[in-house]
């Protein structure tokens, strides 16, 4: 067995890096990759059609017809055209930028989608409340997604647009460390930005289209190496978002085991279920990791909750910034991982702690989807880095 690469704590975590590994391979990564194929977990409402709050001028987001096109049917692999279960037909496959791969498939189960109680997100930018224009959103407006017909890869969604958007994450709402008058709870921030940005760039590298003409998609390992593993940090910001993220399902396991998992199939509704229990309270994760984030030693000093407020303030601006992603794939899962770290801050800073509220905790059917697939794509990335991390480097050291 090779060395890890990385040993020792997790910064900031509860557990080591190998840990993290033997945890996920054995036990997370297959339990979430079932999970996220559940009819509970694989739909997400999600207003696509964006209302970017910022650079109102530069016509980006300004014309609904005009930022997506219609794509030729052709384009799209046989599967994607059928209706899935009794579906809706996909009579709306479009594509942004010219780029089939860009779009979103839109075909679904339209029985899967059954209410949940609607609760603010203190953390979140929400599309139905917090709209930033006069007329409410129009629930028309909200699109259900199934996400197994539109796996995070590349898109081609590159250059000053997607530039602008991490430029403006970072500068505006979590300027970078190590400015060490930054105190623990605004570098948490940091990380988990940055935890997310390498786990969007390793999914870019895992599934990339590596031939446009003959449309063969792989692993881009050089991508990989360039992007994520020549700069330890990102690679251990990964590894803290993950953590962060699962400790946030474990603190809220009885909440999450009582909840409703209905779709209208109670097979696979049960299933559901039980693949959750089985996450939720895992004895071998338990047992190797109990702790993987101690959120009980934030907020702490007398700034806390001005500081709670600021950060609150500065991850809504995070969330509303996912609208001016120019690429409607992009965009999808920009919004569902933003939601779940979202979620992930609520559970584990807005309920139950210093909070002088005490409120119970109560999430959104949204909110809960955002979550598990958000572990879930940390999970994949943290599997890509342990499985191909040493060859991306060996091929690069080739070079
Ligand atoms: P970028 O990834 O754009 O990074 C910009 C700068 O941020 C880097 O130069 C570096 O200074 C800094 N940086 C990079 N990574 C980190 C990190 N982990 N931590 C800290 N700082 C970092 N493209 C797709 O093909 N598919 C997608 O699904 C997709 N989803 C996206 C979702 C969002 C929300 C956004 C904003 C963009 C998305 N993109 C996607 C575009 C993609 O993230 C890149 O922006 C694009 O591929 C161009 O990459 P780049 O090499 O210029 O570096």
């Amino acid at each position: 067995q090779d060395k890890h690469r990385y040993s020792g704590i997790v910064e900031d975590c509860c557990c080591d890096y190998e840990t993290v590994d033997h945890l996920n391979e054995e036990v997370l990564h297959p339990l979430l990759q079932d999970l996220v194929k559940t009819p509970f977990f694989r739909y997400f409402k999600v207003k696509l059609w964006c209302n970017c709050p910022f650079w109102p001028d530069d016509g980006m987001c300004r014309l609904r017809d005009c930022s997506v096109c219609e794509c030729p049917e052709n384009e799209f692999p046989e599967l994607f055209k059928k209706p899935y279960h009794h579906g809706l037909p996909s009579d709306d496959l479009k594509c942004q930028e010219g780029k089939p791969q860009a779009a979103v498939d839109r075909t679904l189960d339209s029985k899967a989608f059954r209410g949940w109680t609607e609760t603010d997100n203190p953390w979140t930018y929400d599309d139905e409340t917090d709209n930033c224009e006069s007329e409410s959103v129009l629930d028309t407006e909200m699109t259900y997604v199934n996400l197994q017909l539109n796996p995070e890869r590349y898109t081609g969604y590159t250059g000053p647009s997607a530039r602008r958007i991490w430029d403006a994450v970072y500068s505006e709402n979590c300027p970078k460390y190590p400015a060490e008058e930054l105190c623990q709870e605004e570098k948490i921030l940091y990380k988990l930005i940055s935890g997310l940005h390498s786990s969007i760039s390793i999914h870019i590298a895992s599934d990339y289209l590596l031939d446009e003409a003959t449309n063969l998609w792989g692993h881009n390992l050089d991508l990989m190496y360039n992007r994520v593993l020549r700069y330890p940090n990102r690679v251990q910001n990964l590894y803290f978002t993950f953590l962060f993220v699962l400790r946030a399902v474990t603190k809220a396991a009885d909440y999450l085991e009582q909840a409703e998992y209905d779709t209208g199939n109670p097979t696979e509704d049960l299933k559901t279920h039980s693949l959750m229990r089985q996450l939720l309270y895992n004895p071998k994760l338990q047992a190797a990791c109990p702790l993987p984030f101690d959120e009980a030693k934030l907020w702490k000093g007398q700034r806390g909750p001005e500081l709670k407020q600021k950060i609150q303030a500065q991850f809504k601006n995070i969330s509303a910034l996912m609208d001016c992603v120019g690429c409607e794939k992009c965009r999808l899962w920009g919004k569902l991982q933003v939601l779940g770290l979202g979620t992930a801050l609520k559970i584990l800073f807005s309920v139950n702690g210093e909070d002088h509220s005490h409120q119970t905790l109560e999430l959104q059917r949204n909110e809960v989807i955002a979550l598990i697939n958000l572990l879930n794509r940390l999970s994949e990335s943290i599997k890509f880095v342990h499985e191909m991390g040493a060859a991306a480097e060996k091929l690069n050291e080739g070079t």
